[in-house]
């Protein structure tokens, strides 16, 4: 085993969303970077409707909306769209007064063909003149909390000033390494998608869901990508595709058997030479913690938030800018200050616990849904989730104050939101063991 010779600043495991961006914004402070991606061929990206705050921060690395969609990268998303098997459905649009000053905010979005974002963004990369290896971490070498090597599976051991962990929701390297405290939220689950050309698409996310009824919901996306291709994808329980399995079906049978549900996507089914579903599986989970005296945790490798809250992205990109900030104002110093790690820590603990608990508390679980109906429960979810982001855009909480405040408002939202799902549940169990009596 070798140490490689040399001296790099910083090194990022992984070459996905949050480690390219770290990568990006680091280079951009003159500082050394190495990343290390395990899989160089990218295959199978997702997260393709972005939140509101997105483009701002693909901005930052050199991506402006505009280029994006000149490029053919990127559409507009204008709003989110749920729609019922019945036919029935509900515009979700940001408030005509959030374009105003003082939030000035763009009040489109983009929907992107993530291939192509991450092909933009390893161009970016590779001209910052960032060393890239393809290789696998291995092994961490740390004394205490600090991080001093890391060891790839080809035997490189690895030696830098800092540290970052973006290798996504499956490694999740530094949480395993250093046990941090996890917070998990709902079901495992499974997700499979396929491309189809359409003769044309809006601009708008459209979110097909049964509604009121099942106790968990299922739901499957729709996202125009290019102006001809929509990604079209369908998100259950772990275990509701395991009993599927069991009774003989396949992936693709599935896939078909939920789309046939849907009279909007049925036609799809018919489209010829269709491929085999892409498929992937995660638990919604966010780690305390995720800050060390030399390294961070970014992106899903942090916090995995639930696909629909279009959040992934942000969350990534916002990750990668705050944490390779904090490093390069600690740069000379070498160890991060202890109270910087612990509010960097708290911003991704607090956002993605906001989140994931509304999206389940509100929309994937049953009481509140069935009580107030599911496009009501469209709207408890979606005013406060956009307003924090707009309120996290423009507050851009850094410091002891700010982060404390953005703790507490997120904290009061997501008790909030749980005290009604405990009220809705215990009303409903009440009123249906009543009415049984
Ligand atoms: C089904 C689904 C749909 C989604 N839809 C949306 C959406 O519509 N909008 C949205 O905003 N977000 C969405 N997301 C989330 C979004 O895709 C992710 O949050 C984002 O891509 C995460 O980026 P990342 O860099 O943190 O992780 P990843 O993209 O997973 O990158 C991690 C990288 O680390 C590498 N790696 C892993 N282990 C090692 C190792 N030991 N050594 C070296 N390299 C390693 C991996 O090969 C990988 O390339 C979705 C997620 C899922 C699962």
């Amino acid at each position: 085993m070798q140490d490689k010779k040399d001296n790099f600043d910083v090194t990022v495991i992984g070459g996905g969303l949050a480690g390219m961006s770290s990568s990006i914004h680091l280079a951009n402070a003159g500082l050394k970077v190495l990343c290390i991606e395990a899989d160089p061929l990218d295959k199978d990206p997702v997260g393709e409707s972005l939140d509101w705050s997105a483009p701002d921060l693909l901005k930052a690395l050199g991506l402006p909306m505009q280029y994006l969609l000149d490029q053919g990268i990127a559409t507009y998303k204008r709003h989110v769209i749920l729609k019922l098997r019945d036919g029935a459905e509900q515009h979700y649009i940001p408030g005509e007064w959030l374009g105003k000053p003082p939030y000035n905010v763009n009040l489109r979005t983009l929907h992107v063909d993530r291939s192509q974002l991450n092909q933009a963004l390893r161009e970016i990369f590779i001209g910052k003149g960032i060393t890239l290896i393809n290789d696998r971490v291995a092994h961490i070498e740390t004394a205490g909390r600090v991080v001093k090597a890391v060891v790839t599976a080809r035997g490189e051991r690895i030696v830098s000033k800092w540290f970052i962990d973006a290798s996504g929701s499956n490694a999740g390297l530094f949480p395993r390494i250093f046990d941090l405290p996890v917070y998990e939220y709902g079901p495992h689950k499974v997700a499979m998608w396929e491309y189809f050309t359409v003769p044309e698409s809006i601009e708008g996310t459209i979110l097909h869901a049964d509604g009121a009824g099942p106790p968990y919901m299922e739901w499957v996306w729709q996202i125009p990508i290019h102006p001809n291709t929509i990604s079209v994808g369908y998100v259950t329980t772990g275990e509701m595709v395991k009993e599927k399995r069991q009774q003989g079906l396949s992936v693709r049978d599935i896939f078909a058997a939920q789309l046939q549900r849907f009279p909007d996507l049925q036609s799809l089914l018919h489209e010829p030479g269709r491929e085999q579903p892409r498929t992937t599986s995660f638990r919604c989970r966010v780690f305390a913690n995720v800050a060390g005296p030399n390294w961070l945790v970014a992106g899903e490798a942090a916090a995995m938030v639930d696909p629909m809250t279009s959040n992934g992205v942000t969350a990534a990109l916002r990750h990668a800018a705050e944490g390779s900030s904090l490093i390069i104002r600690y740069r000379n110093r070498q160890t991060l200050s202890r109270l910087s790690a612990a509010m960097y820590s708290q911003r991704v603990l607090s956002l993605a616990r906001f989140f994931n608990s509304g999206i389940e508390n509100v929309l994937y679980d049953w009481p509140i849904r069935n009580r107030i109906g599911p496009f009501n429960a469209g709207d408890l979810y979606t005013i406060p989730a956009w307003s924090m982001n707009v309120v996290y855009s423009r507050l851009r909480p850094q410091g002891l104050i700010k982060t404390t405040l953005l703790r507490l408002l997120l904290a009061t939202l997501r008790y909030s939101l749980g005290a009604f799902h405990w009220f809705c549940k215990r009303t409903q169990s009440s009123s249906t063991s009543g009415a049984a009596s």
